[in-house]
């Protein structure tokens, strides 16, 4: 455009060096050299906003991915809960498996199975305490959120830690982890060896070959009769949502001391312990929030389906059968079966780390941004490979370091809350653009137009620089500050293909430029003929451009409402940005000295009038034209 104009204006007979000096004028107006550096603020300011809510942004860009999150898959345990885990129930075969209540004696009927059943616990656990010399409630616990409850449930009744691992010291252990979901201890006992084992029920049941009986004396094998009872009850505490860790043991010789050289299988099954894990109160409130805005949560977890739904149920989400889908089946089924069912599936129970992985891919391959909790090693890739990786603060260095985010409170709410501010950003960088351009395209129109009139430059390069100065650099980064607007969690994510701005913006941009253009020259070439003065003229359409863009901000920042039902105070900075745009604009008219650089003259009343009733007209017709789009929309 620039050349254009250079080469126009050489043909049209203009003087050389001046047609030159506006050609370059022009394009430091319409090239937006403030954007880079007006984005760069807008995401570092939406970074710092994110932090504030709690949630660390690694990466400057992802502050603004997480705006166009569609879908955000997360971790049950800890950030939808809790995370403060209490052993609620209890189950041994002599007893029925009645449920016994947290508070149970040493001494009460149950005897030896339940303290056989805790004692496991206890010592299959990798959980300590900090300061076991103090009385209970001033205890600190260091360890998982499950070991804990174990550990504190084994302590209520006695069963200290330490003084156990003194009687049956450990030799060896293959701690617990998510992908095979038991853990295993090697304790010595006084003439024999003792592995201990915890884990999912399944899985302990799967490893076992007898169960322990107080009431027929010791160890008898499990029959198919006994397998349906345990389940039955493993059942029964899984729909209360509980978390359900069964305990088995295995004597050994002891002449072994490693996990090595014997068949870890014909354990001893004691029990099932029921481990409540309390929703966060406001999950239920922060999943409708989510759902409304137009983005599906998904939840994952390694505990059991039976579990997972009645949470699922209880947080007010889909929770049919049709909707969960279990790490055994996600296991067999193809990534384009996953595909076509994923959407709705809104629950995985049971599940490895590495499933993770095959759910993003298959939500990605229907062209959503997800998001995707993580927290420990297995789950780095899931979490590189998921447009938002976000580690839990209590997670491994290994998932923090993949990850885009870290959620510094583990909390489902914080996720919410960071992809409202990342709506803003993108909302806010929008605004920037949009501003920029119809500003700049404004000055290339008068320009152009005026050379095609044959008339002398409606303005001078250096007013157009200061044009520039004036309404870019400060409003532009007062941008980076708007709040957000009102019903930006209301609306559907924005698609990724979606341009930055769409017709609407088109349509204000084209309207916006050609009126300022329209009065710039309209202004310059009534006050030059009225008074001969072609300063005059100048003075008064350079002011006018430059006034109306500080003044048309506030109408087009939001395109959504009627600038009557905005509040245009509730941005300081922009306030001040426009503020000080007038004083600049005062100084380069009213100084002696700018009065010889710009070329201006000091401007009386009737010409402000005129500019400011010309900046109402353009306002007039920016909400016009959003009234009519608002009303084509509805
Ligand atoms: P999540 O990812 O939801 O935290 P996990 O994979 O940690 O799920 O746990 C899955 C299952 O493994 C639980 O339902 C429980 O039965 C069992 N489990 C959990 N933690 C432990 C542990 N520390 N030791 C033994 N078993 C555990
Ligand atoms: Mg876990």
């Amino acid at each position: 455009i620039c050349l254009l104009i250079f080469i126009a204006g050489l043909i049209l007979g203009y003087d050389a060096r001046q047609i030159f000096v506006t050609a370059v004028a022009i394009s430091v107006a319409i090239i937006p050299e403030g954007l880079l550096i007006v984005m760069t603020v807008i995401l570092a300011f939406g970074m710092q906003r994110i932090l504030e809510e709690k949630a660390l942004t690694k990466q400057l860009l992802a502050a603004e991915t997480l705006g166009s999150t569609t879908v955000i898959c997360t971790d049950k345990t800890g950030t939808i809960t809790d995370g403060e885990m209490r052993v609620v129930e209890l189950a041994t075969l002599d007893y029925n498996f009645k449920l016994f209540a947290e508070q149970t004696k040493k001494d009460d009927q149950g005897g030896n199975e339940l303290i056989k059943l805790l004692k496991i616990g206890v010592l299959c656990n990798n959980a300590y305490i900090e300061n076991p010399e103090v009385g209970l409630e001033h205890r600190i616990v260091r360890g998982s959120p499950t070991e804990k409850a174990l550990l504190m449930m084994g302590a209520n009744v006695g069963l200290e830690k330490n003084k156990l691992e003194k009687e049956e010291p450990r030799l060896a252990e293959n701690p617990f982890d998510s992908a095979w979901k038991f853990m295993l201890t090697l304790h010595k006992g006084k003439e024999e060896n003792w592995a201990y084992l915890k884990g999912a029920p399944e899985v302990v049941l799967s490893l076992s070959k007898y169960i322990y009986s107080d009431e027929k004396r010791g160890e008898i094998e499990i029959s198919p009769k006994e397998q349906e009872r345990l389940l039955a009850v493993h059942e029964e505490m899984s729909k209360k949502g509980l978390r359900v860790l069964a305990l088995a043991y295995k004597k050994i010789s002891n002449k072994i001391k490693t996990l090595e050289g014997w068949e870890q299988k014909d354990f001893v099954f004691v029990g099932l312990a029921g481990i409540k894990d309390p929703l966060r109160s406001e999950a239920p409130k922060t999943i409708r929030e989510v759902r409304e805005a137009g983005i599906q949560t998904v939840i994952i977890t390694g505990d059991h389906e039976l579990t997972a739904r009645t949470i699922a149920k209880e947080l007010g989400m889909p929770a049919e059968a049709k909707n969960i889908m279990n790490g055994e089946r996600l296991a067999k089924i193809t990534e384009s079966e996953l595909m076509a069912v994923v959407p709705e599936i809104s629950i995985y129970a049971r599940v490895a780390p590495e499933d993770k992985l095959k759910i993003v891919k298959a939500w990605q391959d229907r062209g959503e941004v997800v998001a995707m909790t993580g927290d420990g090693i297995n789950d780095a890739p899931a979490l590189k490979k998921a447009n938002i990786g976000i580690a839990v603060n209590s997670g491994t260095d290994v998932a923090k370091e993949t990850a885009d985010i870290v959620l510094l409170d583990n909390n489902f709410a914080t996720i919410a809350k960071a992809v409202r501010e990342g709506r803003v950003i993108y909302d806010n960088i929008k605004k920037v653009v949009f501003y920029f351009l119809s500003d700049g395209l404004a000055e290339v129109i008068t320009v152009g137009i005026g050379m095609l009139l044959g008339w002398p430059l409606p303005l001078l390069a250096s007013q157009i620089i200061w044009i520039n100065l004036i309404d870019d650099t400060f409003p532009g980064i007062a941008m980076a500050k708007e709040p957000a607007e009102s019903n930006i969690m209301k609306q559907r994510p924005r698609k990724l293909s979606e341009p930055i701005l769409n017709r609407e913006s088109f349509v204000l941009i084209g309207a916006i430029s050609l009126l300022s253009a329209a009065g710039t020259l309209f202004f310059f070439r009534f006050f030059w003929q009225q008074t001969g003065d072609i300063n005059l003229g100048r003075t008064v359409g350079f002011t006018f451009l430059a006034i109306n863009t500080l003044i048309y901000i506030f109408s087009a920042r939001n395109f959504y409402r009627p600038i009557w039902q905005t509040n245009i105070f509730n941005n300081k900075s922009l306030l001040l940005a426009v503020m000080v745009g007038f004083a600049m604009q005062a100084f380069a008219i009213y100084n002696g000295l700018a009065q010889k650089v710009f070329q201006t003259v000091a401007l009386g009343w009737e010409a402000w009038l005129a500019i400011i009733l010309s900046c109402i007209l353009i306002i007039a017709t920016v909400e016009a034209i959003k009234l009519f789009y608002s009303r084509k929309n509805v």
